[in-house]
């Protein structure tokens, strides 16, 4: 069997678009562009690039985005204070704080301080505490984007036994809480492993859909798939690996893989998303999502 690819780039591209023309409806409605802070402390070159990324993908969609780039000496004291500030202002309507912030900040003391209301990543306890009650106000925008690709791949969740591997607050947690609620993209049968899980790959083959979020290069192989399985991989690793170029010259060089091994992974998966180009484009654009339900929410207080 070979796997069918889930494509997120493509998909994340139709829902920016369908979240333009509402950007746009909503600014003609109620003349307010809905507009996202974005946080940046230190010099940690993936999260320069995570911030490229998002103020490019707010600008497309006709979202205002606002930088803020803090240097790597900032101290919890001084990015409370410009959390505070961003609370108070209201032509805020989203704060997101690019993690991991730099040692010596409090992390938790920072992303507990953003607004509820205000809270695009869906980290705040109370809004985690929403989700898990099944009232959401945000969805946190990585298990977001990947129910929408199922919903909108007409993959089927109920009654389904869903394997998530990871428990992290980002990924793993909040991806089993939405597979588990009841309603659509959701009924599934769910379990959440870790690293303390006994039996792993036994379990990994009885689902129907497994979710890769563990930050191990390759470490899903076909031998912990079912024939047939939706396979979504949602790890990010730059790895170092032996190619051999167009002149026939080994060389080694730096790739992005996933938590999958997808070529061993695909012959045996019925649908499988790639690294790059799959779960990633997605979480981008549910952040847009969010930073519109914050703007919709603020306005219609
Ligand atoms: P994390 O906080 O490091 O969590 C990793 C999870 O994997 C932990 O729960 C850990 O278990 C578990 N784990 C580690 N080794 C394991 C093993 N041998 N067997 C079973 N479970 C194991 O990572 P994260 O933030 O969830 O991110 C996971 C991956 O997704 C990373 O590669 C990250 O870069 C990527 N990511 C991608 C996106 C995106 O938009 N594409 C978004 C967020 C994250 P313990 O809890 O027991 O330690």
């Amino acid at each position: 069997m070979t796997a069918k690819i889930l494509d997120g780039k493509g998909l994340a591209q139709e829902i920016r678009a369908e979240i333009k023309v509402e950007v746009k409806k909503f600014i003609e409605e109620n003349d307010i562009q809905p507009t996202l802070a974005v946080v940046l402390v230190g010099n940690n070159e993936a999260s320069k690039v995570y911030v490229r990324n998002k103020e490019r993908a707010c600008n497309e969609a006709g979202l205002k985005s606002l930088i803020f780039r803090l240097p790597a000496e900032t101290s919890s004291k001084e990015l409370l204070e410009l959390v505070r500030k961003l609370n108070a202002d209201a032509s805020i309507h989203g704060i997101l704080v690019q993690l991991p912030l730099p040692k010596g900040i409090d992390e938790k003391l920072i992303l507990d301080a953003i607004d509820p209301e205000k809270d695009v990543d869906c980290f705040h306890p109370e809004n985690v505490g929403l989700v898990s009650q099944g009232r959401p106000r945000f969805l946190p925008c990585t298990p977001y984007g990947i129910q929408q690709m199922l919903i909108r791949y007409g993959i089927e969740t109920v009654g389904k036994r869903v394997v998530v591997i990871g428990r992290s607050d980002i990924v793993g947690k909040p991806m089993g809480m939405l597979l588990l609620q009841k309603g659509i993209g959701g009924d599934a049968t769910v379990t959440i492993c870790h690293s303390r899980t006994a039996n792993l790959v036994e379990i990994a083959k009885q689902a129907d859909v497994l979710v890769a979020a563990i930050g191990k290069a390759e470490f899903v192989t076909a031998d912990m798939i079912k024939p047939g399985a939706v396979v979504v991989d949602v790890g990010m690793n730059k790895i170092k690996k032996d190619i051999v170029d167009e002149n026939g010259e080994k060389k080694l060089v730096d790739k992005l893989v996933g938590d999958v091994d997808f070529n061993g992974v695909k012959e045996v998966a019925g649908w499988l998303t790639p690294v790059p180009g799959g779960v990633g484009p997605l979480t981008v654009a549910m952040l847009l999502k969010n930073a519109l339900t914050g703007a919709k929410r603020q306005a219609a207080k």
